[in-house]
């Protein structure tokens, strides 16, 4: 079979969202130029840094590699954080990412949440567990790395974070907000980001037209080894994210396309909201960290976790007056 762009080289790859079959190099070209398009839309091009928050996997792989196909690479800067969660260890991906992004030109920064919030993750769980709390792992884990992440892209100085979720992260996060029913939040998943305090840098997700199996294989066309390890927490999830994913694959499955589609309308619903919506005033910034927080909170969510597992005294973090 004959690849329907090229129309010269074997298909390799059945895209069952565009019905097309592809070589190798045209899917490559086409999973790029989808990103490229979406960068384009908010301006990364025209960017001095980008910060690109990297796990080693690959969906960090795919981020760095698209992105430097059409952005001088010494305007990239790659960051990564090693939560502290006993083995889990992805020294090696993060040490094969490393040589990769060097031999771009790339410069990777690594920082731990033992550096930067004192402890690594398990102790944050078992301090946690100790006191009784009922909190998932992955809601100190993703607290604290969006808070990392964020310190790190102001710390570069960089226009934007780019994170490396795909077309089906952000289609299962669009379906859980709307589940929980959180408007502001939920246009914030829009193409378009928005900047509630000038504290944050703008995030976006240059891969989220492009679907998780894509992703994959693009790692595997061009070498990239990969050994997805699961998390050891990964049990402790949130379970509705697992059910709304099992449910968009089945859709997916029955009309191909569908994961796509919803992104577009949303998109399109979000541009709508956004210039209805008046959107509130700068958020307040968390009392013990001076990071921002949620309208109406004092102290943001993740100091409010490390108080309660008791690594954290309000009093004594208080600034002085
Ligand atoms: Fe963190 Fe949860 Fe992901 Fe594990 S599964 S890395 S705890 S967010
Ligand atoms: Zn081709
Ligand atoms: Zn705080």
């Amino acid at each position: 079979m004959i690849c329907d762009v090229c129309k010269a080289r074997e298909a390799e790859v059945y895209q069952p969202h565009s019905g097309k079959r592809l070589c190798r190099k045209c899917f490559i070209e086409d999973v790029r130029a989808r990103v490229k398009e979406e960068s384009l839309k908010i301006g990364l091009d025209k960017a001095n840094k980008i910060l690109l928050a990297v796990s080693g996997g690959k969906d960090s792989y795919v981020l760095a590699d698209t992105l430097a196909s059409f952005i001088d690479p010494q305007k990239l800067i790659a960051y990564n954080i090693t939560e502290g969660i006993h083995g889990y260890n992805r020294r090696e991906q993060i040490e094969q990412l490393r040589k990769y992004l060097s031999s771009l030109g790339i410069e990777l920064i690594e920082d731990s949440f033992k550096q930067s919030v004192g402890y690594t993750l398990d102790e944050m769980m078992k301090y946690s567990i100790g006191k009784g709390l009922n909190v998932s792992a992955c809601t100190f884990c993703g607290g604290f790395r969006r808070k990392l992440i964020n310190n790190a892209g102001r710390a570069v100085s960089a226009d934007y974070v780019a994170t490396g979720h795909n077309l089906d992260d952000e289609v299962q996060a669009i379906v859980i907000n709307l589940i929980r029913g959180d408007l502001l939040r939920l246009i914030r998943f829009a193409d378009k980001p928005i900047k509630l305090s000038s504290k944050f840098v703008l995030r976006v997700k240059p891969l989220r037209k492009v679907y998780e199996w894509e992703t994959t294989l693009y790692a595997y066309y061009s070498g990239y080894q990969f050994q997805e390890l699961e998390c050891p927490y990964i049990s402790t999830r949130p379970t509705l994210r697992a059910k709304v994913r099992e449910l968009l694959y089945m859709l997916e499955d029955k009309k191909p396309g569908t994961l796509l589609t919803i992104l577009e309308e949303f998109d399109k619903l979000a541009e709508k909201v956004r210039n209805q919506t008046q959107l509130k005033e700068e958020l307040p910034t968390c009392k013990i960290c001076g990071e921002p927080t949620s309208y109406g909170r004092e102290i943001c969510k993740n100091c409010e976790l490390l108080i309660s597992a008791g690594l954290l005294n309000y009093h004594q973090n208080l600034p002085m007056s």
